[in-house]
């Protein structure tokens, strides 16, 4: 799988065939993808979703305190930022992603 361009957010992946299933990260292609958008080892690092839409209080280590998502690790995330995935199929995904500065994990949500 190879990233064809990852330009203005806008990313090409190809070979996009069975999904190899990472727990709780998004389809491998993404995460391979995000390598070219500027994060710093999505392969190596860990992923937990996100969700921004329900507003509800997840059942993680997420919004302890306040309203403002922090990571499991403490550090307060940077504000997502929205990148559309264009697979060879033609298909297109939008996903909102951060990585945390301290820990690198990668935060995400898919609209
Ligand atoms: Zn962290």
């Amino acid at each position: 799988m190879e990233v064809l361009a990852a330009v203005g957010g806008e990313v090409m992946a190809k070979n996009v065939g069975p999904i190899d299933v990472l727990c709780d990260a998004p389809p491998y292609p993404v995460v391979k993808a995000c390598a070219n958008l500027g994060f710093v080892k999505p392969q190596d690092v860990r992923w937990c979703r996100l969700d921004r839409t329900k507003g509800r209080r997840p059942a993680g280590l997420f919004w302890l305190r306040s309203s403002a998502p922090a990571c499991a690790c403490g550090q307060p995330l940077p504000a997502m930022e929205s990148y559309v995935f264009t697979f060879v199929s033609g298909s297109q995904a939008r996903y909102y992603l951060c990585q945390c500065k301290r820990c690198r994990a990668i935060h995400w949500d898919k609209e």
